[in-house]
Parts: C-alpha cells; structure tokens; sequence
C-alpha cells in the first residue's frame, strides 16, 4: 500500500536539509508532487508479469523466426541514489508455439522500470518474465541506459550509456545470436 501522506512528511524533512529557505513559496507544494511522483515511479509493483503477458495470439503455431522489438523506452529510478536512468530496450524471442502482442513489450519493460532498480537486475527479470510466460526457444533483452548518478556527478561522461544484456537458451550461442546481436547494434545512444 502506497502511503502517500509519509512520502510528503519525507520530502518535507528532506527540503529542510536541502533549501536554506524551505518554507518558500515555490516548495510549498513540492512534497504533495513528489508523492504523487513516487507513486507512478514505483508502480510497476503492482502489476505482475503474467497480467501483460496473458493474451497470447492465434495463428502463431508455425512461427519460428525470431521477433525483436528495437529501442523501447524506459524510466527508471536507481536505487543506490534514487535518481534516474533512462535508454532503450531492445527484446527479441524465438517463439515455440506462442506469440505476444508486440505493444505487451512496453508494459513489460514498466513492470520493472517503475520500481528502484539496477540496470542489471532489470534486465535479467525482463528476459526471465518473458521467458517464463511463453517458454519460447530463445530469449534475448539489452538495455542502453544512461544513469544521472554518474553523469550529473562527474564520475562518468556526461551521455556515454551503460550496455547489460542477457540472453536465453536458442539466443545464448550460434546463428540466432549473432543475428540478434546484428538487429540490436547499430543504435542511435539513448
Ligand atoms: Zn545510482
């Protein structure tokens, strides 16, 4: 349960130590947005994996090549600093009998986006979510993401992009990887 009223008595304390004049007009309102903020920043807790990945289309028994999604956008939130990454996706599957709407995707990637996350571990739960509900042949997700913790600090290049990957059973080794590493190059950065 989202208790929005001790996100506001937070952030009230918060801006006490960060703003030499706190009670100031242009904070008066900042710890009723920040909860309603945090609220949709986090809402991908709510949502299981399996209510985006139920409805599955038909006529999709004999396909087999892979479908890959390029360049989904997301927001996220670290979680060592609270403060935001953000890039792409990139998800392909080799489907084994079971198709999914390619739109299903994106709320996908909000189910764990919209949460405090390491890249890492996001990637690794959008590829499992997946390849738990469609026990397709292969699985492979990357995320390009730039985190302002680093950037807004000084500790990395402001606009170089950090790349995790994960790839699953057909995706791991051969053609289909090469091909999906092939479909997924060639970006333009986050
Ligand atoms: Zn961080």
């Amino acid at each position: 349960v989202f208790r929005a009223y001790n996100i506001e008595r937070a952030t009230r304390s918060l801006l006490q130590e960060l703003d030499p004049d706190p009670s100031r007009q242009g904070l008066k309102d900042t710890p009723a947005r920040v909860a309603k903020a945090w609220h949709y920043w986090t809402s991908g807790h709510s949502i299981a994996p399996s209510e985006v990945l139920t409805s599955f289309e038909d006529g999709a028994e004999q396909v087999d090549e892979m479908i890959v999604q390029r360049e989904i956008p997301f927001y996220s939130h670290c979680e060592h600093h609270l403060a935001p990454f953000f890039g792409t996706v990139d998800i392909a599957y080799v489907p084994n009998g079971r198709v999914i709407g390619l739109s299903k995707f994106k709320r996908l990637v909000d189910v764990f986006a919209l949460r405090l996350q390491v890249q890492e571990r996001m990637t690794q739960q959008i590829a499992h979510a997946l390849d738990d509900a469609l026990r397709p042949k292969g699985v492979g997700v990357i995320v390009r993401a730039r985190h302002l913790c680093m950037e807004s600090r000084g500790v990395k290049t402001a606009g170089t992009f950090t790349v995790t990957s994960c790839l699953l059973n057909a995706l791991r080794e051969g053609d289909a990887r090469a091909e999906f590493l092939n479909l997924a190059s060639n970006h333009r950065s986050p």
